[in-house]
């Protein structure tokens, strides 16, 4: 793999760069105190054409490789992970899915929006009595006539009050565990969906979480997508590439809590000296710096598997496992380095741990990394 980064990858982290110094970092604290993300930012992403990367151009995507999608994830994590988590899902959950699996009228119809950010979509898979063990799911959808009646909760669900359509996971037979389930296409609207805020989060506070209530949500067939009975596949190849988008959110707050670890540890004077001067401040410092680097790594050499079309889930896993510790360690050290002032959110590395807090539940736990791992190096699976 070449480290060196193309002219269009560079071009394109600078502009997010710069995006996220005009219009991310001025404001998110102030978003994380209001548990609201200025919903002004989802149109801004998507003209800059940060919710169509790798989204073919027929379809209104910007086209790019996973690697400028990893870039563009990077930066925006660096600078506020409740926006990041936004284009994550409705990008790398929803719309890329839509892109591998959907049929042509779904496309059509749903893509363009989603790339330009005149639609947010969100990922119904977690319920109320499942999360790690996703495939043993109760949401029902049941034929009636030309249509399916679906029933079910689900919880936790990433955009969930923002967005405009679920793609949402459903059995749609008896058989037991994962093979029963299907995806579908819920526009939100749709009459017995409910949707609920989620308040009092740990970080992420900016983000619109909620659970969703189904109640006889009526649907046509061309709802469906993919073959009835594949559900879990196509959530399964979904969150593989979403563990990679995770993982490059991860580098970037570890490098936000590196970047603020250096400017601290040089201006904060203890014993007459700057605490840069102390090597037990620079073991926390170099620390870090060795968790950006691996993490960036591990999330790069996912980036290029996916862009050579080769296999990439298990390494997929090892970058998400790495880089969502690596980030709650990173800002865990960078809280350290300002000391005190590090536990008030005056300054920016509390939230910074809080946010990376999630990073090792969701998209899979890390114990649940470990397995997919585990399975793959022994060929016995735990599940
Ligand atoms: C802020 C936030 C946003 C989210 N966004 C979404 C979203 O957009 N869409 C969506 O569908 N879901 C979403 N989720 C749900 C998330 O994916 C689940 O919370 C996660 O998969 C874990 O499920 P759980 O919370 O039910 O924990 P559980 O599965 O109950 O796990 C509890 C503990 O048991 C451990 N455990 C479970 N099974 C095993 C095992 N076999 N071996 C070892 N340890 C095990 C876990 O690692 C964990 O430590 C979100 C969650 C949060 C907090």
């Amino acid at each position: 793999m070449n480290l060196e980064l193309s002219e269009e990858q560079t071009a394109v982290r600078q502009l997010a760069e710069d995006f996220v110094r005009r219009e991310i970092a001025p404001y998110a604290a102030e978003w994380d105190r209001a548990e609201n993300v200025d919903r002004s930012i989802v149109k801004k992403l998507g003209s800059l054409g940060f919710l169509g990367l790798t989204v073919p151009e027929e379809y209104g995507g910007s086209g790019g490789d996973h690697l400028a999608y990893c870039l563009v994830t990077e930066e925006l994590g660096r600078g506020d992970s409740s926006v990041r988590g936004i284009v994550s899902v409705s990008l790398g959950l929803v719309a890329k899915t839509i892109a591998a699996w959907g049929d042509e009228r779904q496309k059509r119809h749903w893509l363009p929006r989603l790339t330009a950010g005149d639609a947010l979509g969100c990922f119904g898979l977690t319920e109320p009595g499942t999360g790690s063990d996703a495939g043993n799911l109760t949401t029902r959808a049941v034929p009636d006539g030309g249509d399916y009646v679906i029933n079910g909760t689900k919880m936790f669900i990433t955009n969930g009050t923002w967005a405009d359509v679920v793609l949402l996971f459903a059995r749609t037979n008896d058989t037991p565990g994962h093979r029963g389930v299907s995806a579908f296409l819920v526009p939100t609207d749709t009459p017995g969906l409910t949707r609920r805020t989620i308040h009092g989060k740990l970080g992420l506070r900016g983000q619109a979480t909620a659970e969703l209530v189904l109640e006889d949500v009526r649907v046509p067939a061309s709802a469906l997508m993919g073959p009835e009975g594949k559900g879990f596949s196509i959530a399964m190849s979904a969150l593989a590439k979403g563990r990679m988008s995770v993982a490059a959110g991860c580098v970037g707050i570890a490098q936000a809590a590196l970047d603020a670890a250096v400017r601290y540890a040089g201006e904060r004077e203890q014993f007459g000296r700057p605490i840069a001067a102390y090597q037990l401040v620079q073991e926390l410092i170099s620390d870090i710096a060795v968790d950006v680097d691996a993490a960036r790594l591990l999330t790069w050499r996912v980036a290029d598997l996916v862009d050579r079309g080769r296999e990439f889930a298990t390494a997929a896993s090892q970058a998400k496992l790495f880089a969502s510790e690596a980030a709650v360690r990173s800002a865990g050290n960078a809280l350290q380095v300002f000391g005190g002032y590090g536990y008030i959110d005056e300054y920016p590395v509390g939230k910074l741990l809080r946010d990376a807090r999630v990073m090792t539940l969701y998209e899979g736990t890390s114990q649940i990394q470990k397995l997919i791992i585990g399975r793959a190096l022994t060929g016995v699976s735990a599940f």
